[in-house]
């Protein structure tokens, strides 16, 4: 069977990586060689490395590569915008340039060699496949236990995404180009392609060391990272609030009958009933009142992002 070679672009975000690309470059051009050779890539296929600012020599290794050797395209970014952004900026250069964009990291921690199985998944009609982890042997026992944690959280708060993936993916020419329309700031790209909608595929392969360099993650970055995830897929914490408030108002009512108990008891000194009272009810009548308030600073959030309501997949109309 022979099917039509496909244009590839592998988008490689990149920060404080002289340690690393030479070597990358030589081990995605050697699987370029051997895909073009097979006729499963077209040989105008090519790798865009995006330098996000770094302050080494990064960028003047990839203008070397581009001068002196085959596939290597390179995008230099005026500051350190982070790998989210520098990603994306990434995909929109390529998103007129090729039929499927692959996304990894540039310390290649991402086995590449189940590029060729993606490639197989979009020819039997995914648009999107993700490269998952099977194990996290590799991580520290602390990264693996957070990630795990992180991933739990954002399932309990109703966000979509895909268990173990990190931002290594193939993505289709039109999965592309509707992942450019979502316009929000607070990038966090796991999030948003589930919400592409097309029919998506899974690869499945080991996580590796960093084979040099070190990682561009502190825990703080991570951090950052995480709460960016949560808060801009989901207004349940606000939504929270709103119901630990109707639960304070309830535990005020029972508080209100003991305290009148009492009260009518005689065994109280002036003053705790109306302090006990009060102080109960106003809490959760606050807690109400600021939840209801985050529902509007929500659904403004919401209406802000400015999101595609739907993505047309097709249209067969007379
Ligand atoms: N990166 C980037 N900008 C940044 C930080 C990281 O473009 O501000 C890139 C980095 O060069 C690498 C990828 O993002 O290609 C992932 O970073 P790293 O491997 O350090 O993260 P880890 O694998 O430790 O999570
Ligand atoms: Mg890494």
């Amino acid at each position: 069977m022979t099917e039509t070679p496909l244009l590839l672009a592998v988008v490689v975000p990149c920060f404080q990586e002289e340690a690393v690309l030479p070597e990358t470059h030589k081990r995605l051009s050697r699987l370029l060689d051997t895909l073009i050779a097979s006729q499963q890539l077209s040989p105008e296929s090519y790798i865009l490395y995006v330098n996000d600012g770094s302050t080494d020599r990064t960028w003047s290794i990839i203008q070397e590569l581009h001068r002196t050797t085959p596939y290597a395209c390179g995008l230099n970014l005026a500051g350190n915008v982070g790998h989210q952004n520098a990603l994306l900026a990434g995909l929109h250069a390529v998103k007129e340039r090729c039929e499927i964009a692959v996304s990894i990291d540039a310390d290649l921690q991402d086995d590449i060699q189940v590029i060729p199985n993606m490639i197989a998944g979009y020819r039997a009609g995914n648009d999107i496949v993700y490269g998952v982890r099977r194990e996290r042997t590799t991580d520290t026992f602390f990264k693996r236990n957070t990630a795990l944690l992180f991933y739990r959280l954002m399932g309990a708060m109703g966000v979509k995404s895909v268990y173990n993936h990190a931002d290594y993916r193939l993505m289709s020419r039109r999965a592309v180009q509707h992942l450019c329309r979502f316009r929000e700031r607070n990038l966090f790209l796991r999030g948003l392609v589930p919400l592409i909608g097309y029919r998506a595929g899974f690869v499945y392969y080991n996580r590796d060391k960093r084979f040099a360099g070190e990682s561009k993650y502190p825990f703080r970055k991570m951090m950052n990272f995480a709460i960016d995830g949560i808060t801009s897929f989901s207004v349940k914490p606000v939504r929270m609030i709103f119901w630990i408030g109707c639960i304070f108002i309830l535990i005020a009512l029972c508080v209100t009958g003991w305290t009148l108990h009492s009260y009518i008891q005689h065994n109280t000194v002036p003053g705790w009933s109306s302090l006990m009272i009060s102080i109960w009810l106003v809490g959760g009548v606050v807690l109400v009142s600021l939840g209801i308030v985050g529902e509007y600073i929500g659904k403004i959030y919401i209406e802000v992002k400015d999101r595609p309501r739907y993505n047309e997949e097709e249209l067969l109309m007379r």
